[in-house]
Order: C-alpha cells, then sequence, then structure tokens
C-alpha cells in the first residue's frame, strides 16, 4: 500500500511530512518500515533457497538413485517443511506489521501547502469583508424565533449534537441538496446515493482511523455478529464512494470519473465540545453533497521526480496535471455555489497541519457566521475539497489500465459539495432581517421552496 521505491529512495521526506502533518508519533513509522521490507526480503530469498532443496530432495528420491541415504533425505525433507511452515508464519507477521505501520502514515504534503499551522488566504467571495449590516443573531434563535429548528424535542430523544428541522428549515435542506446536485449534473457529474454503513476497513484505507492521534474513538461502530467484518457509520459520502472501486481496474479512457450523491455523515466529534456544543455548527448527524472522483496518475514525463531522480532526497512528491485540473473544477463548483447563496467567505490553502491523513492538499472555504464573530472573526468552516494522489487508491486497490495495457494506481479526489447544517446556519443568520422578522431566501433556491416564496417567516 506503499510506494516502497520512493520511500527508501527519500525516507527523510517520510520523516520531516509526519512532523509537519502532527503526526510525530509515527514519524519513524517510514524507516520501520524499510527495516521490516529488508528483513522480508532476506527471508523470501532464504525460503527460495529452502524450495530449491526441498525440490531437489523430492527429485532424489524419485530417482531412487541414493536407496542408502533415503531415511537422512526424509528426515531433511521434515526438517525443511517445518522451516517453510514457519518461514510462511513470520512473512506473514512481518507484513501485517508494516501494514500496520503503513496507515498510521499521511500522505505526503504537495508544494501548494504551507508547512505549520497557518492556512493561505487565496480569495474573498462576495466581497473582502465581512458584511457590517447584520443583527449577530444566532441561527439557534432565528429557528426557534420561526420554528425551523427544534433542540429540545432532541436533546429529549438522542442528547447533545441532535437536532430537529422543522418546516421551511426542513424544506430548505432539500433545496440546498436539490441546488448542489443540479449545478453539478449540469457540468456533467454523475448522481449516486451511497450507503450510510461500510466496513471498518474500508473507512481506514480512506484514512479514517478507528481513534484519532488523541486515542479518541470518532467513528460509531455497530454491533456485529461473531465472525462479521464489522461496519461503521460512514462519517461521509467520500468513503462509500471510495470504496465503490475498491479492487478494479479502471480503463485511463473512462477517466475521470466523477460522482456526486447526497448521504447522511455521521460523526462521534468526541472532545468537541464548549462553544459548539450549541445550535448546528458541530452536530452528529448531517446531510452533505459530496463530489468525488477518479483520475489517472501522472505519467513518467510528468512526474520526473518521482520516476527519474533516484537521487533526490527531501524532494516533495509532484502533482499530476489531471488531478490540478479536477481540483480546480471541485473548488470551482463550492465557489460557484457559495457566490450563489450570497454568502461572504474565504478561500484557504489549508496547512500541513490542518489536513487529514489522505490529502497531498486541501482546500476549505470558511463562511461568514454573524452570531460567531467572536472565533476567527466569524469565519467558519464550510467545505473542503482534497486531494489524495494514490493514496487511498493504493489502499484499496483501485488500478488504472493505459492505452499500453501498463497497469498503475488511480488517483482520487474529493469535496464538499454543500454541508447542509453549516450552510444553513449561515443562511439564517446572514438573510435575517431584524425588522422584518423574515429570513430571505437567495434566489437560487426559491424554485423548490413552497410557492418560491423570497422569504421565510410572518
Ligand atoms: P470534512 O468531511 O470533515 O472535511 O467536512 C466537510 C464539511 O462538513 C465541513 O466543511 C463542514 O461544513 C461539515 N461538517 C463537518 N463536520 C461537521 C459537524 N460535526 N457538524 C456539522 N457540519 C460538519
Amino acid at each position: 500500500i506503499l510506494d516502497l521505491k520512493h520511500m527508501r529512495q527519500n525516507p527523510g521526506l517520510y520523516e520531516q511530512n509526519a512532523i509537519d502533518r502532527n503526526y510525530a508519533p509515527y514519524a519513524k513509522n517510514g524507516w520501520k518500515i524499510l527495516e521490516l521490507h529488508e528483513d522480508l526480503t532476506r527471508r523470501r530469498r532464504d525460503v527460495v533457497a529452502l524450495r530449491q532443496r526441498n525440490n531437489e530432495i523430492a527429485a532424489e528420491m524419485k530417482s531412487g538413485h541414493k536407496k542408502d541415504g533415503t531415511t537422512a533425505l526424509i528426515e531433511e525433507a521434515r526438517i525443511l517443511k517445518s522451516k517453510l511452515s514457519e518461514s510462511d508464519r513470520m512473512e506473514k507477521g512481518i507484513a501485517e506489521e508494516m501494514e500496520r505501520l503503513a496507515l498510521e502514515l499521511p500522505n505526503l504534503s504537495s508544494l501548494h501547502t504551507p508547512v505549520g499551522e497557518t492556512p493561505e488566504v487565496l480569495e474573498y467571495l462576495n466581497g473582502d469583508t465581512p458584511p457590517v449590516s447584520h443583527s449577530g443573531k444566532s441561527h439557534v434563535d432565528i429557528g426557534r424565533e420561526l420554528d425551523l429548528l427544534d433542540f429540545d424535542a432532541s436533546s429529549t430523544t438522542s442528547g447533545w449534537g441532535w437536532y430537529f428541522l422543522k418546516n421551511e428549515g426542513a424544506l430548505l435542506e432539500m433545496a440546498l441538496v436539490h441546488y448542489a446536485l443540479s449545478v453539478a449534473m449540469k457540468r456533467g457529474w454523475q448522481v449516486m446515493t451511497p450507503p450510510s454503513l461500510v466496513y471498518g476497513h474500508m473507512a481506514s484505507a480512506c484514512g479514517f482511523m478507528p481513534r484519532d492521534a488523541n486515542g479518541e474513538t470518532q467513528i460509531y461502530n455497530i454491533a456485529h455478529e461473531d465472525g462479521k467484518a464489522g461496519l461503521v457509520l460512514a462519517g461521509t459520502a467520500e468513503i462509500p464512494f471510495a470504496g465503490s472501486q475498491a479492487g478494479k481496474t479502471l480503463n485511463a479512457r473512462d477517466l475521470p470519473i466523477r460522482v456526486i450523491g447526497s448521504s447522511r455523515c455521521y460523526r462521534a466529534e468526541a472532545g468537541a465540545r464548549g462553544v459548539d456544543t450549541k445550535g448546528l455548527y458541530r452536530v452528529h448527524e448531517f446531510t452533505k453533497v459530496e463530489m468525488f472522483a477518479w483520475t489517472a496518475p501522472p505519467t513518467k514525463a510528468q512526474d520526473s521526480d518521482r520516476f527519474d531522480n533516484d537521487d533526490v532526497e527531501d524532494d516533495k512528491l509532484s502533482e499530476s496535471n489531471h488531478d490540478e485540473t479536477m481540483f480546480d473544477e471541485m473548488v470551482g463548483i463550492q465557489k460557484e455555489m457559495l457566490t450563489s447563496l450570497g454568502l461572504h467567505a474565504r478561500v484557504l490553502e489549508m496547512p500541513s497541519t490542518d489536513m487529514g491523513a489522505s490529502a497531498q492538499r486541501k482546500i476549505d472555504i470558511e463562511a461568514f457566521f454573524p452570531s460567531r464573530t467572536s472565533i476567527d472573526n466569524g469565519y467558519g468552516e464550510v467545505t473542503s475539497a482534497s486531494q489524495c494522489g494514490d493514496y487511498q487508491a493504493r489502499r484499496l486497490a483501485t488500478k488504472v489500465k493505459n492505452e499500453a495495457g501498463k497497469l498503475d494506481y488511480a488517483h482520487t479526489l474529493n469535496g464538499t459539495a454543500i454541508a447542509v447544517p453549516r450552510v444553513l446556519a449561515a443562511l439564517l443568520e446572514n438573510g435575517w432581517d431584524e425588522s422584518k422578522k423574515v429570513v430571505v431566501v437567495p434566489e437560487c433556491l426559491r424554485r423548490w421552496m413552497p410557492g418560491e416564496s423570497a422569504t421565510i417567516g410572518p
């Protein structure tokens, strides 16, 4: 599941990359993997010699020339057999340990990614500064006043972090989903509704480990019958989408493949408390429309660092042109939607410490929330787009066959189209008219609202 050749040429890069990405406890994993691999190679060579001797013995015994030595040969064959089965056991153990260590390693960051904790602001949407004319009223209060949200009922049924959407609140959710799908469909994206439950190993392969770096469980597990692979509730449609091509070989001429779909997302959000315990900003279950794409890997010429420059130390993994084009398309869709929804937002190139395991590069868009001006000047993340290179495809064994019949791993990318709760909160807060006590509905959503109404409220 790793490019061992690249790792052997650049072991320091893997160590520094893990440190830069806040994966310091796993920084030595690359070195350990290389040591284990050497051990494995040595053992495999020994096994070849043992097998060869085994074959010789079989041939000698068959030919029956050395009748006197038969007993000695039988004894030697018995010892060889036990050595071979011991080697098999050891090899399996080493391979499993290598895989465990590899799964803990994050992807290599791209050249675009700033090292450290500070994102780079790339651009602003709908003006360079947040709007000044807003009441600062929270979506929780607006939602209560207009009977759109109910957190009391959900605290009775489910506890902290759950909610009921009501009336136009529930309809706005549907409108946002329809709107997001319609924007992507116009650009040729295929609509797909994924399952909400996936095997745990699918989540791990996509970079979502059962426990985070603080040892907290962020994924809901479903109890399962003995002997069956365990299912988890997917935190994002990225997992079932990526998994849908696991073990498959795609044709290069069919790429890129682009899918978009709405799913319910489940997040334990362990450790997240405090300011986000109220309202829709951080919840355990939500609707999200997600984009996912498979692209062709770079050709040798595009990826010269990786394929030709054997003695380059500490180089960075170069990116494929296909990935750059697809990434621009995804971020373009995100910007188009937030701009049409009338939300002021900033587009950020995310730094190495804030990327998740699978991303080489990540762009987040943060919208302005009038009720949150005490945190980050009111900016809060509403979308995220990640370029994952071959990180997920290697773990899921998704390959691409090119025109010449050569096999390589596919590349994957994912991006939020609309994550409903935060966008809904931002729309209520930014669209609130204090004098009329109504919320103005953005024009692009009206066709999906009852009577194509321009406002919600009395
Ligand atoms: P992620 O898949 O973590 O990159 O999240 C994608 C988007 O989902 C974020 O940009 C948020 O808009 C939204 N989101 C993530 N976690 C939550 C949550 N716990 N509650 C509400 N929205 C969330």
